[in-house]
């Protein structure tokens, strides 16, 4: 067996309020003991996740803006072959190897703004219209984070001043073009037609033609509607409890008892001396 961890970041490992991931300190030691990937799979940006990454010490894929693609760190576990053979939408950025899993937003801004043009009915501001100023009103960020928040590669954040009628037509019109439109708390997202899931199974298959001869298992941990993909594509799903009670079909479905970092090792400390005493005993 070889365990692979997918977690979702905000109020899942960091803490709501604080992003302190102090709490999941043990759990977090023994993964790294144990030399088990522990990929982040979060709705962040790559330049916002690089700094967690980098914080929490972690060599690992990141796999960034919801799905949209994956992030491969230069020398790390997978060979440049490995990627290369796996993924056909290559970009390269700093340090990292970006692997798209559906249409990027380099590829989809212009049809996009296209169709918004072709419409007067597509009334829609994004990222792309906005400076960093505005950027910092509408998140409510510091200007170096909005700065980390506007360094897209694979979605589109927009507020839609239109109709909801012309939304539900404009959002007809992008799937034709193999993208979609998700609806969040501060902006609508525009991506290509990947999730975190995706993500979750393009790792699972690329671990697994590194260790033929091992079982992939997969531990996925999430708090959101935007994870329940993950959460159901896991073989063990760990829901951190938050507003919204999610109920994964995993095979195996374990509900945290604390929020957050605090719910995140608890759970995590109790499924991995489970799996580790089993492959002791195999
Ligand atoms: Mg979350």
């Amino acid at each position: 067996m070889f365990l692979v961890v997918h977690t979702d970041l905000d109020a899942t490992l960091l803490d709501h309020d604080t992003y302190s991931w102090e709490p999941a300190q043990e759990a977090l030691s023994l993964l790294r003991e144990k030399s088990i990937p522990l990929i982040l799979n979060s709705s962040k940006t790559l330049a916002e996740m690089k700094v967690i990454s980098a914080e929490l010490d972690l060599t690992y894929p990141l796999v960034c803006e919801n799905g949209s693609f994956i992030a491969f760190p230069n020398g790390g576990y997978f060979s440049q072959r490995t990627i290369e053979n796996h993924f056909t939408n290559i970009e390269k950025g700093a340090g990292y190897t970006l692997c798209h899993l559906g249409i990027s937003r380099t590829q989809f801004l212009a049809k996009i703004h296209q169709l918004r043009e072709n419409n007067p009915l597509y009334e829609f501001e994004g990222y792309a219209d906005w400076d960093s100023e505005t950027i910092s009103k509408y998140t409510g960020l510091p200007s170096e984070m909005a700065e980390r928040s506007s360094a897209r590669n694979g979605t589109e954040p927009i507020h839609w001043h239109g109709t909801d009628e012309d939304f539900q037509q404009f959002k007809q019109e992008l799937t034709s073009h193999e993208l979609k439109a998700v609806s969040g708390g501060r902006f609508t997202h525009i991506s290509g037609l990947s999730d975190k899931a995706t993500g979750l199974d393009e790792l699972k298959r690329l671990y697994q033609a590194t260790q033929s001869n091992k079982k992939i298992m997969t531990i996925a941990l999430g708090d959101s509607p935007n994870d329940l993909g993950m959460l159901n594509a896991a073989d063990i799903a760990i829901v951190i409890p938050n507003h919204t009670t999610l109920s994964p079909h995993a095979p195996d479905v374990i509900h945290a008892k604390s929020k957050g970092p605090k719910g995140w090792n608890e759970s995590m400390m109790e499924v991995l001396h489970a799996l580790l005493n089993q492959m002791e005993s195999m």
